[in-house]
């Protein structure tokens, strides 16, 4: 069986096995409209899946996915915004009481990042440019990491990624002003692909803690 053939027999197990409290779920949500508790900026890696993870239902996350799990920064110019339109939604469309940033292990976009013009020999021309906005904090992570290994270094970068990230939220004002007024959360969530492992970032100690 193909891979479609296969997605497509999935769809019709779904349908098939679909509890009557799922479909009535999913008609309330459609009447009511959404109310999303929470925005998530994640990956595209196929490894990384929030509603897997977090055993979601259907009007639990507002999904944001992207390479690298990155936040630009605001920018009043250009046109097609995709991540700031998405969050612009999710805050004031939604109003999603938490945002949270969910970087992820053995990361391909942080991967080519640090790889830096060697991608662009493979070919690559908007990957560079998107995963660009992490290049001082890889700068910095080399500074202050000297002696690290490169899977060291990897790590280290997906997890400023996280950071910056955060960083970049706190630039669009809409934003500022909900946390100011305590009515919107910042989270920087990460999780490890390769033991399923969820560490979350603690703003007092600067570290990011395993989730017990
Ligand atoms: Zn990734």
């Amino acid at each position: 069986m193909d891979a479609i053939e296969r997605m497509l027999g999935g769809y019709r197990a779904f349908r098939a096995n679909m509890p009557e409290d799922h479909t009535k779920k999913l008609r309330a949500l459609v009447e009511a409209g959404q109310s999303p508790q929470a925005a998530v900026i994640a990956c595209s890696d196929s490894r990384v899946d929030p509603a897997f993870v977090f055993r979601a239902e259907p009007g639990d996350i507002f999904m944001i996915r992207n390479v690298a799990n990155l936040v630009p920064p605001m920018e009043e110019e250009g046109t097609f915004h995709g991540t700031s339109a998405a969050l612009e939604f999710a805050v004031l469309g939604l109003n999603v009481p938490n945002i949270i940033v969910l970087g992820h292990a053995h990361c391909g976009g942080i991967n080519a990042m640090i790889k830096g013009d060697e991608v662009v020999k493979d070919g690559y021309h908007f990957v560079p440019s998107w995963v660009s906005m992490l290049s001082s904090a890889h700068r910095r992570v080399l500074a202050t990491m000297p002696d690290a290994t490169p899977e060291e270094t990897q790590r280290a970068c997906e997890k400023n990624s996280v950071l910056v990230s955060l960083e970049n939220l706190t630039t669009f004002p809409w934003i500022r002003e909900r946390i100011a007024e305590r009515s919107l959360k910042l989270h920087g969530w990460f999780f490890d692909i390769e033991t399923a492992e969820l560490e979350i970032y603690d703003s007092k100690s600067g570290r990011f803690e395993p989730v017990t």
